[in-house]
């Protein structure tokens, strides 16, 4: 009998020893895989701006645009196009410094509407096609906040807002407060997630894969793990609801700055 229980003992150890194996190497299988993704997703982004930027320097060299109309217009593309590779860099920079713990967050008393406004005001013409509405409180608490981090979060948000649309951008952006925290939402009518993605869509390098809109759209799968490191500095949090084919939405929050008598 003791022969018994000892083999089965044996054969537990065993199982477990096998099951851990396993899962380990799984997941280091799945962890390769993800940075290979990453490393694919980023070299797409560089490629189509880089492209662009020597083509049309290389044409402008060569003397072969005629009409300074279309010189300016070229001059422009190499421009945004430049501050787009400039903002991927930043992108990237940034979350490298956040999950390192390097990343300087500097505090100071603020109001999210006039973080949200200002966001809004230097970018508005950029999502030119997009229909972006902002109905805020103005009178709201006032929270501790790195201007720039959290301006940052909110961008991340409104670009996928926009990016993960169809052809109803129509992008809805309030901001509010409720139990001490002060709010601030992005809705949209996009394409939505499924319960199963929105467990994973705030891990660094991971993106929905489906065979429509998400897998057309360029991304690093790094916004919304930069929106999740700046709440977590910010002791904060941030939250999403969505369904798939009818939108998403997304509130940043931040607890209020409590008052002492
Ligand atoms: P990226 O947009 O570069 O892929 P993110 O970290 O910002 O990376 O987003 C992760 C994933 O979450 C995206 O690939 C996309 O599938 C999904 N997602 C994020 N925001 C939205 C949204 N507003 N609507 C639909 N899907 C979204």
């Amino acid at each position: 009998k003791e022969g018994l229980i000892l083999a089965a003992l044996v054969m537990a150890v065993l199982v477990v020893g096998i099951w851990f194996i396993y899962s380990s190497v799984k997941k280091e299988v799945n962890l390769a895989q993800i940075k290979s993704e990453f490393i694919s997703n980023v070299s797409h982004e560089i490629r189509t701006p880089l492209a662009l930027i020597s083509m049309y320097a290389e044409t402008l060299e060569m003397g072969r645009v005629n009409s300074p109309e279309k010189a300016r217009e070229y001059y422009q593309t190499i421009n945004s196009e430049s501050q787009r590779l400039n903002a991927m860099v930043d992108k990237i920079l940034n979350f490298s410094r956040m999950e390192k713990g390097r990343y300087k967050f500097k505090t100071e008393v603020c109001n999210l509407y006039n973080i949200c406004a200002e966001v809004l005001g230097n970018y508005q013409e950029h999502y030119n096609g997009a229909d972006i509405s902002f109905n805020a409180d103005s009178l709201l608490p006032e929270i501790l906040a790195d201007k720039v981090s959290v301006s940052e979060a909110l961008l991340n948000l409104i670009d996928n807002a926009v990016k993960y649309s169809r052809d109803n951008k129509k992008i809805e952006i309030t901001t509010g407060h409720e139990d001490r925290m002060c709010f601030v939402e992005v809705k949209d009518n996009g394409i939505g997630i499924s319960k199963k993605d929105q467990k994973h869509i705030f891990d660094r390098f991971y993106r929905v894969t489906r065979q429509n809109l998400a897998n057309e759209v360029k991304g690093t799968g790094l916004g919304l793990s930069i929106v999740c490191e700046t709440m977590k500095a910010h002791k904060g949090r941030v939250t999403v609801q969505s369904k798939p084919g009818a939108g998403s939405s997304f509130r940043l929050y931040f607890p209020v700055i409590r008052k002492s008598n």
